[in-house]
């Protein structure tokens, strides 16, 4: 493609931020490309284009990949021709605009456009999406009747067979798309303006390189900010942030003496600037005296698709796989571990279930970390296993969230960095504990490569991958043994 035609996600990059685009247009090495979990959301977008595309039955698609952008407009051109009446990934280019329709469905007095997207909401960007998409086509000589978003109905909960008409929500934007137009073609001259230019534009940082989407190049562009910043102060809003960034503000020390920060956010700087650690005894010792053995650490993994994969699950619901449990039964009492794995491609609530509720006695204090977590967790397989759901609600009722002393600012040091997630709370309390070395580390590898599991046919591999799964999640149950002694320690 020649560097002033432009694509639908060029055009929406160039929305968020014309520097992007020219950056993506000309610079093209200095994005930084999508990691694991990006790409597999990317995945899951796919599948659920597919799916979608049996809404409309009986048509023709265009692969993505295979074959070339021009061999894609001339079968287009040839299907539109021959009648074919959906047509899916519809490659046509108006106006040095190239766009692929995820489904073109004729009909008597022209043809509907229906954009897919794994959303369970209407968002700006897709209206923007399909505000272009009509520009192109109509340009082209497609006479458009409607133009409509499917998204992902979240409210929708899978019986034994799955019904895409009720998990697809169709919402017509016609009338907003049309209005539109003059938007998207001041937009479109305004962008091709800067693609015209030699140099890049001069564009500082600022909230849209957020939104509506995390910019690809914003290792590039926030060079100039260090690791750690006036970006990290907790709970300050992004638009605030950019405030004091545009009045040079970037390092806690030259955050104005009267400026309206909340409590944590001053407890940060000054932890920060004096080295000042923040122990309130007395609110640790509230809070541990409230728990009791035996006492047991959880934490579950789970996955989330936006197509239900069982019965009684809804969009992007959490399905737990895995979790681990150490436990002690007595101050006195050795540490102990308990765990459990499903096999992947299977549905893994009714074992992981009938282990848990074995696993974890009656009249036991359990602790969790972020623990509306667990609960909700827990409370949704209560649901949809009734024999199971008194032992389980009993469960979410005994549980105790670990998070709260450091959410609360009861324990607060420099290392947490302004952040209460184990993650950072674990190095700056435990240091010579880490989940450094491990083949994962964070729930999202863990929730990713237990999916990526059912594909691996050797049996050593997947033996290593379930190896590493059980390890991770250990950690995440023995970081929160640790945290719980080092507070007791406080105390
Ligand atoms: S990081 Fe921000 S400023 Fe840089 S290109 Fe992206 S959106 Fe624009």
């Amino acid at each position: 493609m020649f560097q002033n035609s432009l694509s639908k996600s060029q055009f929406i990059r160039g929305l968020q931020c014309p520097k992007s685009l020219w950056l993506y247009k000309f610079r093209s090495k200095l994005r930084t490309l999508p990691d694991q979990a990006k790409l597999a959301l990317f995945a899951a977008g796919t599948e659920v284009g597919q799916l979608a595309q049996k809404l409309f039955s009986g048509g023709k698609e265009l692969q993505f990949g295979g074959t070339s952008f021009a061999q894609k407009l001339d079968l287009t051109a040839q299907y539109i021709k021959s009648g074919v009446n959906n047509i899916y990934e519809a490659t046509l280019k108006y106006d040095d605009i190239l766009v692929m329709v995820d489904i073109l469905h004729k009909v008597k007095d022209g043809w509907e456009i229906y954009e897919v997207k794994s959303s369970t909401s209407e968002k700006e960007v897709s209206v923007d999406d399909i505000a272009l998409q009509y520009h192109v086509l109509r340009g082209w000589g497609l006479n458009i009747v409607k133009a409509s978003l499917i998204h992902i109905n979240n409210q929708y909960v899978r019986e034994q067979k799955l019904d895409i008409k009720q998990l697809f929500k169709v919402v017509d934007l016609t009338e907003v798309v049309q209005e539109k137009q003059e938007f998207i073609q001041n937009k479109l001259k305004a962008l091709r303006k800067v693609l015209w230019e030699r140099n890049m534009p001069l564009l500082d940082i600022g909230p849209q390189c957020f939104k509506p989407y995390e910019c690809d190049f914003k290792d590039y562009c926030w060079q100039h900010i260090p690791g750690y910043s006036i970006f990290n102060l907790r709970g300050m809003k992004l638009e605030e942030k950019f405030e004091l960034y545009k009045q040079g503000i970037l390092d806690f020390r030259r955050v104005p003496f009267n400026y309206a920060l909340t409590d944590k956010q001053s407890q940060q700087i000054k932890a920060e600037l004096n080295d000042e650690k923040m122990i309130d005894q007395k609110k640790i010792k509230a809070f541990l005296d409230k728990l009791y053995y035996p006492l047991y650490f959880l934490d579950f993994e789970t996955f989330q698709t936006p197509i239900p994969p069982f019965k009684g699950i809804r969009p992007f619901q959490q399905i737990p796989f895995q979790y681990s449990l150490h436990y002690l039964n007595s101050s006195f009492d050795v540490l102990s571990h308990k765990e459990f794995l499903a096999e992947p491609g299977t549905d893994p609530r009714l074992k992981l279930v009938k282990q848990l509720v074995k696993d974890i006695p009656a009249n036991t204090c359990i602790l969790a970390y972020n623990s509306s977590f667990e609960k909700k967790v827990i409370e949704d397989l209560a649901d949809i296993y009734p024999d199971y759901a008194d032992k389980l609600r009993d469960i979410s009722n005994r549980v105790f969230d670990l998070m709260i002393p450091f959410q609360q600012n009861y324990v607060y040091t420099k290392e947490m960095k302004g952040s209460y997630s184990i993650k950072k709370v674990l190095p700056a309390l435990v240091p010579e504990l880490s989940y450094q070395g491990l083949e994962i580390n964070n729930g999202g590898i863990a929730s990713i490569t237990y999916r990526e599991l059912v594909k691996e046919k050797d049996q050593g591999k997947r033996a290593k991958v379930k190896d590493n799964l059980l390890q991770y999640c250990k950690l995440d149950t023995l970081a929160m043994v640790e945290i719980w002694r080092k507070l007791q320690s406080f105390i």
